[in-house]
């Protein structure tokens, strides 16, 4: 296999076009930016303990995670909505999800 140069593998990445750019879901509205949402995940870290719900990892960064997605109508302040995951296991869950989505939502 031959090898790339950092300048060529750079040049292959396309610039981005802040004008399309969309804050998505982490604009001022935002639940995750919310006094609400940082006091509830505080909360449930002191309640649940800060370790991953899924794969039991502690000594990292846990993320409240909506077990029922905001995009999916999942209610944004229910503790019951909410699992602490290490970035790992959230990043997955949130692939798969995001992956469901798409197959799930017809193309225009
Ligand atoms: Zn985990």
């Amino acid at each position: 296999m031959p090898k790339m140069s950092l300048l060529t593998s750079c040049a292959k990445v396309r610039p981005l076009d802040v004008a399309i750019a969309s804050l998505g879901s982490k604009s001022p509205d935002c639940v995750y930016l919310k006094r609400e949402w940082r006091s509830l995940i505080s909360c449930l870290l002191a309640q649940r303990g800060r370790r991953c719900e899924v794969c039991g990892r502690t000594g990292c960064r846990i993320f409240g995670d909506h077990i029922h997605e905001l995009k999916d109508g999942g209610a944004p302040l229910d503790p019951g909505n909410i699992r602490l995951l290490c970035g790992s296991c959230h990043s997955t869950k949130t692939a798969r999800v995001r992956a469901i989505r798409t197959r799930e939502t017809p193309t225009r």
